[in-house]
């Protein structure tokens, strides 16, 4: 029998993270990125989440859901993840609530694989030691010759896949998709348009990029769009899959996406969907839909959960993220051969919060 660690205060932060360069898609732009941190202590250990929101959800943790787990037992994690969705209700449980709720569940189960010493992988079950990687980056913000040096890197560093932004201008889509293929050698190109087409601009797009080894089409119309992603999955070219899913909120949201006929590749966002609990939920849906899962961006946190889950296909190395948590996590992964192992010698997500580094984008 294991003895009760009741959970202390969360404590949360912010901090903002110049890009490197603008970085922009088809349907935004921007030149920083947020990151809210959630740390939680139990019997002397200290747990980490976090996710990629806005200030708002650093509010949101404060005033609503840490009052709900301070006490509770740190195996609880079910217990916990039910009394904050509960508490979301008017809020709002997608979006920001479901961003906030998902870094304090990363945070308690990086805290419960801490207080087991057991990396997070382990304390799941490891169905792979390691799992292939894409690049993924290439954004609309970059001139031609910066788009191919990054996606080239990455096959130098080993991916079988890459991805850029698209949804921009058409006739210069065509020429970055032409450009990046020609970058690329034999690697497949996956190209996201973050849902800025139309059905009949995306079927146009698909037939245009297909004998360039297009392989995956993301979001080609807003994934609001069920029927729209249905019919495009359809009728798109052979050999071309339809992913979407990172605005997946909660089960329901992946639930809808898959009964739709949506997506040939599910995607799923723990920094979003309700942190590892609501990872592991699409991933049974997946599963049982038969449909491969793909993790979106924040490499580093999805790195245990893309090791135990089932059907995983790649993982997303995102440029921005991959750099960020570089830069603020001590045990942040690298890209080795193409692929992600995570430190069995570290419990937990395997993370080391740079406080210190961390401090000049505090906000
Ligand atoms: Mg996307």
């Amino acid at each position: 029998m294991r003895s009760e660690a009741p959970l202390g205060a969360p404590r949360v932060s912010v901090y903002r993270v110049p890009t490197d360069a603008p970085e922009a898609d088809g349907t935004l732009a921007w030149d920083s990125t947020t990151l809210v941190l959630v740390q939680v202590e139990a019997a002397g250990r200290r747990g980490l989440g976090f996710t990629y929101a806005a200030t708002a959800a650093a509010t949101v943790i404060r005033d609503t859901l840490a009052p709900l787990i301070v006490g509770g037992d740190a195996f609880d994690l079910p217990r916990h993840w039910d009394a904050m969705r509960r508490a979301l209700r008017n809020q709002g449980q997608p979006g920001i609530g479901a961003t906030a709720l998902s870094a304090v569940d990363l945070a308690l189960w990086d805290l419960k694989s801490k207080l087991l010493d057991l990396p997070l992988a382990s304390l799941l079950g490891e169905a792979r030691q390691s799992v292939e990687a894409y690049g993924s980056g290439g954004f609309t913000s970059y001139d031609d010759d910066r788009l191919a040096a990054q996606l080239a890197a990455w096959t130098e560093q080993g991916c079988r896949a890459v991805k850029m932004k698209v949804g921009g201008d058409r006739e210069r889509d065509i020429v970055r998709v032409r450009r990046a293929r020609a970058a690329i050698g034999a690697a497949e190109l996956y190209v996201d348009a973050n849902g800025a087409l139309t059905v009949p601009q995306a079927l146009d797009c698909a037939t245009a990029w297909a004998p360039l080894g297009v392989t995956w089409f993301e979001e080609p119309v807003s994934s609001e769009d069920r029927a729209g992603l249905a019919l495009l999955r359809r009728r798109a070219p052979a050999g071309m899959a339809i992913a979407a899913g990172e605005y997946g909120w909660s089960p329901a949201g992946f639930r809808a996406l898959l009964e739709g006929g949506c997506v040939d590749v599910l995607q799923a966002d723990a920094t979003r969907c309700g942190g590892v609990t609501g990872f592991l939920r699409a991933a049974a849906l997946a599963d049982a839909w038969m449909i491969p899962l793909s993790s979106h961006c924040a490499p580093a946190l999805h790195l245990p959960l893309a090791c135990a889950v089932p059907r995983m296909a790649r993982l997303e190395w995102f440029h921005d993220h991959a750099r960020i948590e570089t830069l603020l996590f001590d045990g942040a992964p690298r890209l080795t051969d193409g692929r992600l192992s995570p430190d069995s010698a570290r419990p937990g997500l395997g993370l080391e919060f740079k406080a210190a580094e961390a401090r000049r984008f505090a906000i």
